[in-house]
C-alpha cells in the first residue's frame, strides 16, 4: 500500500496511471474489416447479455497499428461460468486462473475475466514472483495488471471506441514500449516480461522506454526461476514472431542473451553455430512472412546443431563410431535442453529425427536414398541440410545433388546414382575404401584432412567434415 502510494506521488513509470482516456473512431482510426466476425460475435454476445465486453491486449494494439490480428482476446465482466453458458462450444481451462476457451469451427477465441490488481500478500516465490494470484476485479484494475501500455486498451466493436487506461496510443503514436507501474516490481512479480519487451521491441521496431529497460539487465537472471514451460512457450513466440533475428540479435545488443536464456548463451557465443543460426532464422522468419508454417522442431533442431556437433565430435574423438556417436550426442543435447527448456516430447523426437537423418545423406548409393526420400520427415531433414550447406559446415555440393534428386524423374535419379557411385563423388567410392586416415576426394574444398572413422553407416565424410570444424570450432 505505501508502496503504492509513493508510487502515485512521485508518478514513477507510470504516467497518471488509471487516468481513462476513451477515443471514438476518428481518433483513434481503427479499420473495423480488420476485426474477425468471431470476435464481433462474442462481444456482441456477452453485451446483449448485459455484460462488459471488449477486445483487448495484442489485437487492440495490432489494430491500432492497423495491422490483422492473429488472434482475438476478449475480457469481460462476466465470470467463466456466466460466459460458458452462453456459447456452444465453450470450455473453462486453467485450475488457477480460469478462462474460457471459445470455439467457431477452427477459430479460438480466449475469453478472460477482468482481473484485479496483484494484492500485497498474494503468493510469491523467494524472489518476489507471484505464483498465484486470482482475483476478479474492475477493468480500471484489469488494466493495471498488464504488461505495457500498448498491450493494455480495450476496444468495443458495438461503439467502436477505445479505452485507454495508460496512455498507450500515445505510446504507440511514439512507437515507444512503456511498462505499466514500477518497472522493478514488475519484472520481479513476472520475470518473463522481460523477454516479452525485446520481442516487441524486435517485432514492431519500437524502441523500448529507458526505465523500462533500465533494470533489465541486472535483473536478467530472475528468468532462471521461471518455470521452464513458461519460458519455452515465450521462447517459442519470440522465435516465431516473423523478427526471430532481429530478437535474437536485440538480446544479445544489450547483454541480454547472458543468463536470459541457457540456449542463447550457447547460441549466439559461437561464431560457427551464428552463421547457422542466423540463415536458420532468416529462413524462419521468410516463412513466416510467406504465411507458411514453421515446426518448432525444426527450429530447436537448428538452434542446438552446433551443440550437437560438438559433442558428435567428441564422442568420435572417444573412440565411438559415427552412427552411435551422433544419437549419444542427440541424447545429451536433449537431456540438458529438456530440462531447462520443457521441450515437448514431439518436439524433441522430431529435433532427433532431424539430426539423424543427416549423415544417410551421405549414403547416395543403391536404394539408401530412394529409403531417405521415404522418411516422413525427409523434407526438413532435406532442408536441414541445405542450411548445412549454405552455412559452409558442409560442401555444397551434396545439397545440390539432393536437390537433383529430389525434384528429379526416375532416369535422372538413376543418372545420379550412378554419378555419385564414381570415386571422389558421394560417399561410395571413397567412404568404403576409407577405413583411418587422412582422407581425400574431389569435395574436400577447404577442409581439414581429418581422421574420418568407419563408413559403414556412410557417416565417414560428413564425420571427417565435422572433424574440421572441430579445429575451427576450438580456436575460437
Ligand atoms: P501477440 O501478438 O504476440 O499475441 P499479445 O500482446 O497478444 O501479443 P499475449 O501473450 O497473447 O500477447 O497476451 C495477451 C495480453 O495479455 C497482452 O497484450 C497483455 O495485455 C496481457 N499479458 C500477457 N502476458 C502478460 C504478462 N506476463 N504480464 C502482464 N500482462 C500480460
Ligand atoms: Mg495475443
Amino acid at each position: 500500500m505505501i508502496k503504492k502510494l509513493i508510487r502515485k506521488i512521485l508518478g514513477k513509470g507510470g504516467r497518471d496511471a488509471n487516468k481513462l482516456v476513451v477515443l471514438g473512431p476518428e481518433a483513434h482510426g481503427i479499420d473495423p474489416r480488420l476485426l474477425s466476425n468471431n470476435a464481433v460475435r462474442v462481444t456482441s454476445t456477452l453485451q446483449e447479455a448485459g455484460y462488459e465486453a471488449f477486445v483487448v491486449g495484442g489485437a487492440v494494439r495490432d489494430l491500432l497499428l492497423g495491422v490483422k490480428p492473429k488472434d482475438f482476446d476478449i475480457a469481460t465482466n462476466a465470470t467463466p461460468e456466466q460466459v460458458k453458458r452462453l456459447f456452444r462450444r465453450a470450455f473453462i481451462i486453467g485450475k488457477r486462473f480460469q478462462i474460457v476457451h471459445v470455439m467457431f469451427g477452427q477459430d479460438l477465441l480466449e475469453v478472460t475475466t477482468f482481473r484485479g490488481t496483484t494484492s500485497d500478500n498474494a503468493p510469491k516465490d523467494e524472489h518476489g514472483r507471484v505464483l498465484r494470484d486470482n482475483t476478479f476485479g474492475t477493468q480500471a484494475e484489469d488494466a493495471e495488471r498488464r504488461d505495457f501500455t500498448i498491450n493494455a486498451m480495450y476496444y468495443n466493436p458495438a461503439n467502436q471506441q477505445v479505452l485507454d487506461y495508460h496512455g498507450g496510443i500515445e505510446d504507440i503514436r511514439a512507437k515507444t514500449l512503456r511498462i505499466i507501474g514500477q518497472p522493478e516490481a514488475r519484472y520481479r512479480e513476472d520475470p518473463v516480461r522481460m523477454l516479452r519487451v525485446v520481442r516487441f521491441a524486435a517485432k514492431l521496431g519500437f524502441g523500448i522506454e529507458q526505465e523500462t529497460a533500465a533494470p533489465i539487465k541486472v535483473m536478467a537472471p530472475l528468468i532462471n526461476n521461471v518455470p521452464a514451460a513458461r519460458v519455452f512457450d515465450e521462447m517459442l513466440k519470440l522465435l516465431m514472431s516473423g523478427q526471430a533475428l532481429a530478437c535474437l540479435q536485440q538480446l544479445r545488443k544489450e547483454g541480454l542473451h547472458h543468463g536470459l536464456l541457457p540456449l542463447l548463451d550457447v547460441v549466439l557465443e559461437q561464431p560457427l553455430g551464428f552463421k547457422f543460426v542466423t540463415l536458420a532464422l532468416d529462413s524462419t522468419d521468410a516463412r513466416i512472412h510467406a504465411g507458411k508454417t514453421v515446426s518448432p522442431g525444426f527450429l530447436f533442431a537448428s538452434l542446438l546443431w552446433h551443440q550437437v556437433l560438438e559433442k558428435w565430435n567428441a564422442y568420435r574423438a572417444a573412440g565411438e563410431q559415427t552412427i552411435p556417436a551422433l544419437h549419444l550426442a542427440a541424447d545429451d543435447v536433449l537431456d540438458s535442453q529438456t530440462e531447462k527448456l520443457a521441450l515437448q516430447r514431439k518436439i524433441g523426437s522430431d529435433m532427433r529425427d532431424i539430426w539423424a537423418m543427416q549423415p544417410r545423406f551421405e549414403r547416395r548409393q543403391g536404394k539408401s536414398p530412394f529409403k531417405l526420400l521415404e522418411h516422413q520427415r525427409f523434407r526438413a531433414g532435406y532442408d536441414f541440410l541445405l542450411l548445412r550447406c549454405a552455412s559452409g559446415e558442409i560442401d555444397a555440393e551434396i545439397g545440390d545433388w539432393w536437390t537433383a534428386f529430389y525434384e528429379g524423374d526416375d532416369i535422372t535419379r538413376e543418372e545420379l546414382i550412378s554419378s555419385a557411385s564414381q570415386p571422389g563423388r558421394g560417399e561410395a567410392g571413397g567412404a568404403a575404401k576409407r577405413k583411418r586416415g587422412p582422407r581425400r576426394g574431389g569435395r574436400s574444398r577447404n577442409r581439414g584432412e581429418g581422421a574420418s572413422d568407419e563408413g559403414g553407416e556412410g557417416g565417414a565424410q560428413v564425420g571427417a567434415d565435422h572433424a574440421g570444424h572441430a579445429g575451427d570450432g576450438g580456436a575460437d
